[in-house]
């Protein structure tokens, strides 16, 4: 997709810091680190996100996987332990409007969601 951001860093357009690529997917940092190690997973294809058909043709979600499992071996934290993460809607602040999942870890990261004040 044209005005996508994530499509123009697969397709170099925006320089990114690729960790990892797979036939069909690309591991780049974050460019706002919540962690040590946050890694953002996306298909190479524009996929709009986890709720969008496409995700669910051709193994892509299983290479997403798959592809974590190699950077979190890759960036030191396969055995330290780390957290894959999809958001999804409003509630969960989706961003970028193209599928990614978020691979954060190098520290202790706390409850899964932080608890209402
Ligand atoms: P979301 O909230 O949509 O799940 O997360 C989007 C993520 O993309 C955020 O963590 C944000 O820091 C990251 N991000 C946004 N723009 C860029 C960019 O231009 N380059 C990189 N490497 N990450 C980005
Ligand atoms: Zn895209």
């Amino acid at each position: 997709m044209s005005d996508c951001i994530f499509c123009k860093i697969v397709n170099g357009e925006i320089p990114s810091e690729t960790v990892y690529n797979g036939p069909h997917v690309t591991a780049f940092r974050d460019i706002n680190p919540v962690a040590p190690v946050h890694v953002l997973i996306v298909p190479n294809r524009h996929i709009d996100d986890i709720r969008d058909p496409r995700a669910f043709e051709d193994d892509i979600l299983t290479e997403m996987f798959d592809a974590a499992n190699k950077v979190a071996e890759m960036e030191g934290v396969a055995g330290s332990g780390y957290r894959l993460l999809i958001n999804y809607g409003p509630d969960a602040n989706l961003v970028v409007p193209h599928l990614h999942l978020h691979l954060i870890g190098g520290r202790p990261l706390g409850p899964m969601v932080s608890r209402r004040k």
